[in-house]
């Protein structure tokens, strides 16, 4: 950005009281990280960004020393916001930058290295991502988790309205501060477990909606915690309720503004064999800690009807299945809510452009709600289950070439060693189950 429009900016942003800018990147684990800086510092934000000590961020894999000790976040201005619920805060999501070239392990890096493959042949992805979540609060006395609202208790409450009223001040707070920093927010309701709801908003270009993800995790971390309450996008925190999904709507669409339709139902076909053929390696992005197996369960699960995917699969408009068609599109249901969004994303566009090249072929659809069918039935159609661990779902990864190519070495090796550590330090752990069940046993 030349001197001239970065001055141009900063004083429109200034007419607008902004006099502070927080610089926004997202870690390994899908974690915001960031810092603030006064406006003053827009220039060299733009232009070589905010320094951070490498080694402190989760996967960068950098050293102590040396010039690629540094990790800068530059600002992309097209991200700008200003966050209603920080006065005079502007958000800026930063690119990872090392020795002045774009870091090849920063995860929206990552994402924009398989938008531009996509873009080469003409093709653009949009995305509907779906935060599910919960509002929880601890017991001081009993250091137990529960959600915030202990009346939440009905058997199926789904779209329940006698919940949803008593977190209206959190929801239309979260409401208002999306719509205020230009996100569409199309609707919030409460979900399928207690203490859970769902906030949409409208789908967007795939960088363009990671980052209102992130945004929307920014506010609701805040405005939570003003409430009382923690949000939290744990996968499953409760073993008899259902999880929280983080569901991909998924389109293509053609680059050449002439030319303003999405690709058909044919056309994505491939793109959709591409990530089923992908899943296995894919679950370990899409759904990465020891706790997400607890929620893609194959067979009957605690919480009974999960609504999450657990067989390799797709049909129309069928929710027990990966991919549910829809016309012109398609919902990926594999991502959980601890998914690093741009990691998913990256993953997905790169399966995706691999079915498209292999030309494969998803199969024939499946109609059958695969929550009901028998086990036997489902391995006798050639339905394969999704890796069952986060162990599995790893080593899945650690053997497929295309995902390791669209990471790159250094995020694919930082990513398994974290999450095989992540694998072990759980098989370590003794947990209440163990002791209820073998302690008196033997
Ligand atoms: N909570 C479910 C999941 O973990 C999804 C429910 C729904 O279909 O909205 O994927
Ligand atoms: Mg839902």
């Amino acid at each position: 950005m030349t001197p001239t429009d970065a001055q141009g900016l900063r004083l429109s942003l200034e007419a607008e009281g902004i006099h502070t800018l927080l610089v926004q990147f997202t870690d390994l684990q899908g974690v915001a990280k960031g810092k603030l800086l006064p406006l003053h510092q827009l220039e060299t934000l733009l232009n070589e960004g905010a320094g951070f000590a490498g080694p402190s961020i989760c996967g960068t894999g950098l050293g102590r020393t040396g010039a690629r000790s540094e990790y800068y976040a530059r600002g992309d201005a097209s991200t700008l916001r200003a966050l209603p619920w920080l006065p005079g805060v502007a958000r800026i999501v930063g690119d990872g930058f090392v020795d002045g070239q774009p870091f090849d392990a920063c995860p929206r890096q990552v994402l924009r290295r398989q938008v531009a493959r996509l873009a080469e042949r003409g093709w653009r992805l949009r995305l509907g991502i779906e935060p599910e979540f919960f509002l929880l609060r601890r017991d001081a006395a009993t250091g137990h988790w529960g959600p915030a609202d202990p009346t939440d208790r009905l058997d199926k409450p789904s779209y329940d309205l006698k919940a949803l009223p008593r977190q209206l001040g959190f929801l239309q707070a979260l409401r208002g501060a999306l719509e205020d920093a230009g996100l569409t927010v199309l609707q919030l309701d409460h979900e399928d477990a207690h203490g859970q709801y769902e906030v949409n908003f409208a789908h967007d270009e795939a960088l363009a909606s990671c980052d209102h993800l992130m945004l929307f995790k920014l506010a609701a971390h805040t405005l939570a915690e003003r409430a009382g309450c923690v949000f939290s996008m744990m996968p499953k925190p409760f073993a008899n309720q259902p999880g929280s999904g983080l569901h991909f709507h998924v389109s293509l669409w053609p680059t050449d503004p002439g030319d303003s339709d999405a690709l058909g139902d044919d056309e994505l076909r491939p793109f959709m064999a591409g990530v089923l053929a992908h899943s296995a390696g894919l679950c370990a992005l899409a759904a990465p800690t020891v706790n997400s197996y607890k929620r893609l369960v194959v067979g009957e699960s605690l919480s009974g009807t999960s609504w999450a995917p657990a067989f390799v699969a797709h049909g129309p408009n069928n929710r027990s299945a990966l991919l549910r068609t829809l016309p012109g599109r398609f919902e990926w249901r594999l991502p959980d809510a601890s998914a690093n969004p741009y990691l998913a994303a990256a993953g997905l566009i790169a399966a995706g452009l691999d079915g498209i090249d292999r030309r494969l072929d998803p199969g024939p659809a499946c109609t059958d709600d695969l929550f009901d069918l028998p086990l036997a039935k489902i391995r006798a159609r050639g339905i394969a289950p999704l890796p069952q661990s986060l162990a599995e779902a790893c080593d899945a990864l650690a053997a497929d070439s295309v995902l390791a190519t669209a990471l790159g070495s250094t995020l694919q090796q930082q990513f398994l060693a974290l999450k095989r550590d992540e694998a072990l330090a759980y098989a370590r752990h003794v947990s209440t189950w163990e002791l209820e069940r073998y302690a008196a046993l033997f």
